[in-house]
């Protein structure tokens, strides 16, 4: 079983529609996909209402739980607390913070102001995050990324060596733009074990925290 709660379809910049790429997942073993395009509040209300009626669709004739997230991307960090609660008041049960990667320039401030907001679940490749914030992650339970997509997956090893020594939670995200990026079974179990997880750590990551983070969608949806 594959879970992957950071995708992105073509209402962003992903190839494919939302229904075909869900579909797709369903093909590659996926129990649970988020699709969360890259948004700022101006397109919150359409991207969610296309997204939410597409994944409930899914949700009711396939074996596979699709949910409408939101990537926040590029969003000035003072004003990352308050667009996320927004994106959750409009229907996203997914919130990611696309993350101070190494290989773009993300404003500094941005991971922090993430980890201090309630309404987001998962700090994205958050490049090379300090002690402090993986602290803080751990405390205020926010999931930190380890990452299958070229460039933001370079600060992987990093990552995974804070969370052990802090116990913030570790999620694997694709950041799917293609078809074939999506993940599968054994390349999830790669892609964990070359960021230097052992196979308990692993395990935690590819099943234990997305069952948790699954548990709490299922609160909020009521279901
Ligand atoms: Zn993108
Ligand atoms: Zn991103």
């Amino acid at each position: 079983m594959v879970y992957d709660f950071h995708t992105h379809t073509s209402l962003s910049d992903g190839d494919l529609s939302p229904m075909e790429l869900i579909r797709r997942a369903l093909i590659n073993n996926y129990r649970a996909i988020a699709l969360t395009d890259h948004a700022a509040s101006g397109s919150f209300t359409r991207i969610i209402a296309e997204v939410n009626e597409v994944c409930a669709l899914a949700r009711s004739y396939w074996n596979i739980l699709a949910f409408p997230g939101i990537e926040l991307t590029h969003i000035p960090p003072p004003a990352i607390a308050e667009t996320a609660k927004k994106a959750k008041e409009l229907g996203a049960l997914i919130v990611i913070v696309h993350g101070e990667t190494i290989v773009e320039p993300v404003e500094k401030g941005t991971n922090l102001a993430a980890l201090h907001s309630p309404h987001v679940d998962i700090l994205a490749h958050h490049g090379l995050i300090s002690l402090e914030e993986a602290r803080l992650a751990a405390v205020n339970g926010v999931f930190l990324e380890i990452s299958a997509r070229k460039g933001h997956c370079l600060t992987n090893g990093h990552v995974a060596s804070l969370a052990r020594e802090t116990g913030a939670k570790l999620l694997l995200g694709s950041d799917t733009h293609a078809e074939q990026e999506l993940l599968t079974v054994s390349f999830a179990d790669a892609i964990t074990h070359g960021a230097g997880l052992d196979d308990a750590a692993c395990h935690q990551v590819l099943d234990v925290n997305p069952q948790a983070l699954l548990k709490n969608l299922s609160q909020r949806t009521g279901n």
